[in-house]
């Protein structure tokens, strides 16, 4: 080496991390001049948000990309050697039971892909935003969720080999009806302005409800043998806090930078409170029905980690004039009977979806009646009970209508009025002479601020109707034709394999046959 460079890299060397910091995010950027910067960023000024001054923008871990390639290879290395350990020891037979297995289809069809949609948002965000630090902490999200989304498949890939419904998470996300609610509301974000975007995801979905999802999953996996799941899980979390902690940065620095952007912020806080509560919905549904090892009741998740730590959070925004999110009380009054107005849809239409479902078993049922004392025994019970009758007696249930869903979340109606759990909340607008259908004033209230955006919505039951859910070729005017068949061909499901009820599908036989053990202790049909 000459004396240059090793003058060099002796001055590299001395640079502390702070001051490589300042050169990538500072020294590295400049103004355009052959275009005019707002040419060159058109999307950063249409949402009304004013930024002064870039400079305040700082990432608290000052990490720059030699350090994020080092710690995110690291990492790498460690979950990929576990993973291979796992699928030699077979650990997918590990699991409590086979019912388990369903909340990893959940998982993968629902949140790998949506980890995927929020690599491509966060790329775009980073793309939109005119602040040099601001563009390189969204370009490392949208590294680490490419990096989360490759890892989920890369991981649950094993138990596709074992078990149905998982063999193409990417194809069914873009068709399949309940995979719509996490897709639209990706979509909806992408579509947004940069500064909606990342206030959407950093902060109201990142910082405020993340803990809801991922708490669950990954105890969930914890307490049911999954040791896979928990390896990505926790190779995921040093990227979450990191996550967290650019959400509150970027909603600190949008209200410090001008008053005028506080409203504009309240509003967003309220639209992606609602749409990422809604959209929970499904975890609700998992914590309290699919994990045969529960962690604890969604109702005292939400308890944990929105009423204490979010209502917190939101004291603390209280001196920038920020409130606490809109309808949050409906979620409160909701947290008695989200999951079993859920699991309640699931059953009614297991035949068309990618997992299976259940009637709880005996102790189950009473674990429920014991977190839900008010609403479990007088409300849900006796639902259950019936069908576990009704299927004793050879008549399963299965929905063979088409739900009406809401044109916002995109989940079926069958949430309930706020203040009583026995009646099925509507609303309704008119919008140029056509009529739309929310289920909570939440939806209604973000559909009537931008109709024009949600009249465009792709919903699944709409679109099956249209007839646009059937292979190309498929005639619908031919005798004998079965539209819902048709339809699990268009989603690619293998028919009495992939979908319907737990006890009768072949995951339960295999498992049965592979473990020589019964995977449900309870009555069969
Ligand atoms: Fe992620
Ligand atoms: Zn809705």
């Amino acid at each position: 080496m000459n004396t240059v460079a090793t003058a060099v890299s002796a001055r590299a060397k001395k640079l502390s991390q702070r001051r490589k910091y300042e050169l990538l995010t500072r020294g590295l950027g400049w103004d355009t001049t052959y275009q005019p910067m707002d040419k060159a960023f058109p999307f950063d000024t249409f949402e009304g948000i004013k930024i002064h001054d870039w400079d305040k923008w700082e990432d608290p871990f000052r990490l720059t990309m030699d350090a994020y390639w080092k710690y995110q290879g690291e990492k790498e290395r460690k979950l990929y050697a576990i993973i291979d350990a796992f699928q030699q020891n077979n650990g997918q037979f590990n699991v409590s039971d086979a019912r388990y297995i369903n909340t990893l289809k959940l998982f993968l069809t629902g949140i790998s892909m949506a980890e995927y949609a929020s690599h491509h948002g966060f790329a775009l965000a980073g793309r939109n935003l005119r602040g040099v630090s601001a563009r390189i902490a969204c370009q490392m999200q949208a590294i680490d969720e490419l990096r989360h989304a490759q890892t989920q498949v890369h991981t649950i890939s094993q138990y596709n080999k074992f078990f149905n419904g998982m063999h193409n998470p990417a194809y069914m996300h873009d068709r399949v009806w309940y995979l719509s609610v996490p897709k639209s509301y990706f979509e909806d974000a992408m579509t947004a302005g940069p500064f909606e975007y990342i206030t959407a995801i950093s902060f109201s979905f990142e910082y405020v409800l993340t803990n809801l999802l991922f708490m669950p999953f990954m105890s969930g996996a914890a307490f049911n043998g999954d040791m896979a799941t928990v390896t990505f899980g926790f190779s995921a979390q040093s990227d979450e806090s990191r996550h967290m902690t650019l959400g509150l940065e970027v909603v600190k620095f949008l209200l410090e930078q001008d008053p005028g952007n506080v409203p504009i912020v309240q509003k967003w806080l309220d639209k992606w409170f609602w749409r990422g509560y809604r959209l929970l919905t499904l975890v609700a549904m998992m914590m309290d029905y699919m994990l045969p090892r529960r962690v604890m009741s969604w109702a005292e998740g939400w308890e944990e980690y929105f009423e204490k730590n979010g209502g917190a959070l939101f004291n603390d925004l209280a001196r920038y004039g920020i409130r606490m999110p809109k309808y949050h009380d409906v979620a409160r009054k909701e947290k008695t009977r989200l999951s079993h107005e859920a699991w309640g849809i699931f059953y009614n239409y297991t035949h068309a979806a990618n997992f299976h479902t259940w009637v709880p078993e005996p102790k189950e049922m009473d674990w429920l009646s014991q977190k839900y004392p008010d609403t479990f025994d007088k409300l849900y019970r006796p639902r259950l009970e019936y069908w576990r009758e009704q299927q004793k007696a050879g008549k399963r249930f299965y929905n063979k209508t088409l739900p009406l869903l809401c044109q916002v979340c995109q989940i079926p109606m069958g949430f309930t009025e706020p203040d009583d759990p026995t009646k099925i909340c509507y609303r309704e607008t008119e919008y140029k002479g056509d009529k739309y259908h929310f289920c909570s004033d939440g939806c209604k209230d973000i559909f009537n601020d931008e109709p024009e955006k949600y009249v465009r919505s792709w919903l699944p039951v709409h679109q099956i109707y249209q007839g646009n859910c059937f292979r190309p070729g498929t005639d619908p005017t031919a005798p004998g034709f079965e539209p819902l068949k048709e339809v699990l061909q268009y989603y690619g499901f293998h028919d009495g394999m992939d979908n319907g009820e737990f006890l009768d599908s072949p995951d339960r036989y295999n498992w049965e046959k592979w473990t020589s053990k019964s995977a449900v202790a309870g009555d069969r049909p």
